[in-house]
């Protein structure tokens, strides 16, 4: 069977090959790839900037942001033949650390977990895939295609939740929130934040193409001119660029209060903490923290608000959708894409919301 494999480390190693079916385990799920989402991770493994084979092996299938169909399910799981499954990315670490050890994988101690399509395991842009039963979320059929928005939409459930606890450690209420950046994470992070009854405001540089429409559609308001006015006073900031300019633009023009959760990769280099910075910090009880990866309870909840949103605002978020015999076009984003996805099978029909 075919699958999208790299060798993590090794710039243009990127390849469509023959890996060999999934060992039989009637313990496993198995399960149809649907579609296969592209995000600048995909782009940071493919680069060999980031990502880790499995032991022993020098290629890895890619492959984070999925959707699949169930084929075989243990008689115990939550799941039935026909269901529609995203995997979960991450699996806890062996030892297991006291947060692995109660499923808060995301928030691992030690760093000894691994990634499906990112770090020593195999990820999902292959036909076919074993899967512990703990380790799928049930997506709503109603949901068709869009289920491969899961995996994302849970980065964001992760985001929100941990911003609402750091907010209600005061009187909290309805905030102006500011997201930097339109791309599918930031737009899904404006997706929370409207669903929560907050003032949104978004922040990217294009003009053109789907993203201002997007923002606009969500009853949030778009701006494209550097860091807005309305930057200053905003009660919480949700980075979606990794850009350490604009980082550093936003960071104490919050608020009091103030809650800057960073959720966009930063390329590695030199720390730097201003002591004006750090004095504002503290003068005005401001937090900023940083977010990466989801556990299950984050992939529900993702999957529960997807399901409760509009699905022709979902539909646009997903800009190009390439069969798998065309599949390097979905590495080689055009100017006004938002997401790409494979589609290694026909996508089920979707309903109207
Ligand atoms: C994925 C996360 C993962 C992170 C770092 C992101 O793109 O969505 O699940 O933890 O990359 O590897």
């Amino acid at each position: 069977m075919k699958a999208v494999a790299v060798a993590p480390g090794t710039a243009e190693s990127l390849r469509l090959e023959d890996v060999p079916e999934p060992t039989p385990d009637p313990a496993h799920l198995l399960v149809a790839t649907v579609a296969v989402g592209v995000c600048g991770t995909d782009h940071e493994v493919i680069e060999g900037s980031l990502g880790a084979p499995p032991p022993g092996r020098d290629r890895m299938v890619l492959g984070h942001e999925a959707l699949g169909r169930v084929l075989q399910a243990p008689e115990e799981s939550d799941l039935e033949v026909g269901d529609l499954v995203a995997p979960i990315v991450r699996r806890p670490d062996p030892v297991p650390c006291p947060n692995c050890a109660v499923g808060e994988w995301d928030m691992c101690r030690n760093g000894l977990f691994t990634e499906a399509g990112i770090k020593g395991l195999d990820g999902y842009a292959v036909e076919r895939f074993a899967l512990p039963p703990g380790y799928g979320i049930k997506v709503d059929p109603a949901l068709g295609y869009l289920g491969v928005l899961v995996e994302p939409a849970s980065i964001l459930a992760k985001a929100w939740e941990h911003i609402v606890h750091i907010g209600t450690r005061a009187h909290w209420e309805s905030r102006r929130v500011l997201v930097t950046g339109a791309g599918p994470i930031g737009l899904l992070a404006a997706l929370f934040a409207t669903r929560l009854g907050a003032e949104v405001h978004v922040l990217d540089r294009v003009t053109k193409g789907p993203k201002p429409v997007l923002v606009r559609d969500l009853g949030a308001t778009y701006h494209s001119d550097g860091v807005p006015e309305i930057a200053s006073g905003v009660d919480v900031v949700v980075e979606c660029t990794g850009a350490a300019e604009l980082i550093a633009d936003v960071l104490g023009k919050t608020g009091r209060n103030g809650i800057v959760c960073l959720t966009g990769v930063t390329s590695a280099g030199r720390r730097l903490l201003t002591s004006g910075l750090a004095r504002e910090l503290v003068l005005e009880n401001d937090v900023i923290f940083g977010t990466v990866n989801a556990n299950r309870r984050h992939y529900e909840e993702a999957t529960r608000v997807l399901a409760d949103s509009d699905r022709s605002w979902l539909d646009r978020l997903v800009t190009r959708r390439i069969p798998l015999d065309r599949w390097r076009e979905a590495y080689d984003p055009g100017p006004d894409d938002v997401k790409s996805i494979i589609e290694f099978e026909p996508v089920p029909t979707l309903a109207a919301s």
